[in-house]
């Protein structure tokens, strides 16, 4: 902490007894808190509890009521400020900063096979101009719910950017994998959007990416590279679909599965 963040609390005059050290202690994590410096803050509560525990001397000491329910809000707080630091605030779905250091973890650190699904919805622009920027908010939402019914512990969902989503699914195959996009996809598409707005209609697209933890360095960033060129084939072949690779070429799930043969294009960016 720098000299121009810490508090201006001054000295208790003359007081050197444990008692008024906890009070300062006390009231500075009180302070520190009320700045989200919540580490700091703890600190400050601990060595609290530390002289107190210290001039028990071994019997049970009296830990002042103030000062338990005091460590309790900032645990609390401290969770919640984690909480919102790691969600995307209109979807409540994983933020990208989370998904990026998860995948890293995941795939440097398990043994396994994990896929991710880069989910984009179709022609959402058009959603925004006819509908509004509000439905087009809502519809982000409404996508994200659907996209997380019934997915396996510990698979999340992660808003990459815009309007485009990332399902991490550890320890699945690449069958089950292609299976919950495709079955998500689905979910999207008979959801009854006319109840948000009348005429609306949804749908998404997805790459499914299949990676063995540990086999690349770039491992995250590749493999979401490699679901954003799928996407792309997704996209191209007339959206609403589910892509992924199988013995070397891309596939569609579903019932695009009878549309004609797509080109296996990589590109950089987003759709
Ligand atoms: P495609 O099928 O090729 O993906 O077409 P698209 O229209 O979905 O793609 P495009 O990249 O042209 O447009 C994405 C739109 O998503 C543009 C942007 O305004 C909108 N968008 C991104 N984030 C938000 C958001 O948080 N709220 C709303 N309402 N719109 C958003
Ligand atoms: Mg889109
Ligand atoms: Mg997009």
């Amino acid at each position: 902490m720098t000299a121009s963040s810490q508090p201006d609390v001054s000295e208790p005059t003359g007081e050197h007894a444990d008692g008024g050290l906890v009070n300062l202690h006390e009231k500075l994590a009180g302070l520190l808190a009320s700045r989200g410096q919540w580490r700091e803050a703890y600190d400050h509560l601990r060595s609290a509890l530390d002289l107190i525990y210290r001039d028990s001397a071994g019997s049970t000491p009296a830990v002042p009521e103030q000062l338990r329910r005091e460590v309790d809000r900032l645990r609390r707080e401290h969770a919640e400020a984690h909480e919102q630091s790691i969600r995307d605030s209109l979807t409540a779905s994983y933020n990208r900063r989370y998904l990026d250091q998860r995948l890293v973890a995941m795939l440097t650190e398990q043994v396994g096979a994990i896929a991710v699904a880069l989910v984009d919805l179709d022609w959402f622009k058009q959603v925004n101009d006819r509908y509004g920027h509000l439905v087009g908010d809502r519809v982000l939402q409404q996508v994200v719910e659907l996209l997380q019914v019934e997915l396996p512990e510990p698979a999340f969902c992660a808003r990459y950017g815009g309007e485009e989503f990332v399902l991490v699914l550890p320890d699945t195959d690449q069958a089950a994998a292609v299976e919950i996009a495709e079955a998500a996809r689905d979910r999207v598409e008979r959801h009854d959007w006319s109840a948000m707005a009348p005429g609306l209609r949804v749908t998404v697209s997805a790459g499914v990416a299949h990676e063995v933890s540990g086999s690349c360095e770039n491992g995250a960033e590749h493999q979401l590279l490699q679901a954003d060129s799928l996407l792309y084939s997704a996209k191209q072949s007339g959206r609403n679909a589910v892509a992924y690779r199988e013995n070397g070429r891309v596939r569609l799930a579903g019932p695009a599965s009878g549309r004609r043969a797509i080109a296996d294009v990589r590109v950089a960016g987003h759709y």
